[in-house]
This record gives structure tokens, C-alpha cells and sequence, in this order.
């Protein structure tokens, strides 16, 4: 059985996160959706929420699941008997960094392999923190982020006003 790790902050998830979710899950037969916890200081969304909205718009890939997850991807990788992480590159800024990462877990970990997704040419630009920059001033986030992110980022922004600083 191959299973594959998708670990990430997804604060929030984007459509550019939900296209790697699909493209890889054809690929394997159980993809793990991984939420950390640790990934900053002060998240817009809880880990539970964030694990809550993926879940939503996931359920209807029977291959698919999502946990949150703390400490060293590499370590939750194994724990799940996942032998490949997936990551997705948008530009050569990100290649540095994720090749690093990439060649720091194969040191740690050489039984699990990462495999990079290219992203598709629609969402080459998008992040979760443009959309939380957008949404800040008031933009339209809707061809960035699915229904439910977007109700989900207005009611926290109804009840915690200064939940983006
Ligand atoms: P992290 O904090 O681990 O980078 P993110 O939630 O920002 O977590 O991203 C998780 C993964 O998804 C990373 O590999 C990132 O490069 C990838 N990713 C983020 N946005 C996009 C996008 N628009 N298209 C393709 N991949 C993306």
C-alpha cells in the first residue's frame, strides 16, 4: 500500500493546496493530509479548525485523510508508515528552501522520499498569507480560497477583530 504525507500549515487552505491534494491522491492509495501544530507563533486558525475545514472540503476522496501533527514531519511520516512526503513548488523561490528540507529529512529519514508537485498554472501565485493580506484590506478572496474558508475567515474576523494584527 503506498501512503503519502502532505504536511503543512494550510493557515488557511488554499485552492492551490486543495489542487495537490487531488493530483496526489490519484497517485497513491492513502494520502494523509498533515496539519502542524508548531507552524507559528500566533495562527489565524486553530489547529482543530484548520483540521476541521480540510476535512470538509476533502471528504469526498475516500483516500484521503487529515491529522494534526507535531515535532518533526519525518518522525510522523514513519509513524504513519508513510514513504513518500508531498510538497508542492509555485516558483524558484521556494526551491531552495524545499530542496533543503527535502535533502534534511532523506538524511534523517532515508526510507521516506519527497516528491514535488508543480503548481498548477492558476495558483502559481497564491499563498495563504496573500490571501490573509488581501482579506485584511477588505479584498475578494473568493477565486483564492473555497466557500467555507472564506465564511470561516469572516466569522473570525466578527468575533476577534484583530485576529490579523
Ligand atoms: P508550510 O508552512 O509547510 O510551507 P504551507 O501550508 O504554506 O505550509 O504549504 C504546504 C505546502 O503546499 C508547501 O509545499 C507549499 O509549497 C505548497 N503550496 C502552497 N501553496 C501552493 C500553491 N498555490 N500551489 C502549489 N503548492 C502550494
Amino acid at each position: 500500500m503506498r501512503i503519502a504525507l502532505y504536511p503543512g500549515s494550510f493557515d488557511p487552505v488554499t485552492n492551490g493546496h486543495l489542487d495537490i491534494i487531488e493530483r496526489s491522491a490519484k497517485m497513491v492509495d492513502r494520502l494523509v493530509v498533515g496539519v502542524l501544530v508548531n507552524s507559528s507563533k500566533c495562527p489565524l486558525f486553530s489547529m482543530d479548525e484548520r483540521v476541521r475545514m480540510i476535512s470538509d472540503l476533502t471528504r469526498h476522496y475516500a483516500n484521503v485523510e487529515v491529522a494534526a501533527f507535531e515535532g518533526l514531519t519525518v518522525d510522523f511520516a514513519r509513524e504513519i508508515n508513510a514513504g513518500i512526503i508531498v510538497r508542492g513548488l509555485r516558483a524558484v523561490t521556494d526551491f531552495d528552501y524545499e530542496l533543503q528540507l527535502a535533502q534534511t529529512n532523506k538524511v534523517m529519514a532515508p526510507d521516506v522520499d519527497t516528491m514535488f508537485l508543480a503548481t498548477n498554472l492558476k495558483y502559481s501565485y497564491l499563498s495563504s498569507s496573500t490571501v490573509k493580506e488581501v482579506f485584511r484590506y477588505d479584498g475578494d478572496i473568493h477565486m483564492f480560497v473555497p466557500e467555507l474558508v472564506q465564511s470561516m475567515m469572516k466569522m473570525k474576523l466578527e468575533k476577534q477583530p484583530d485576529a490579523l494584527g
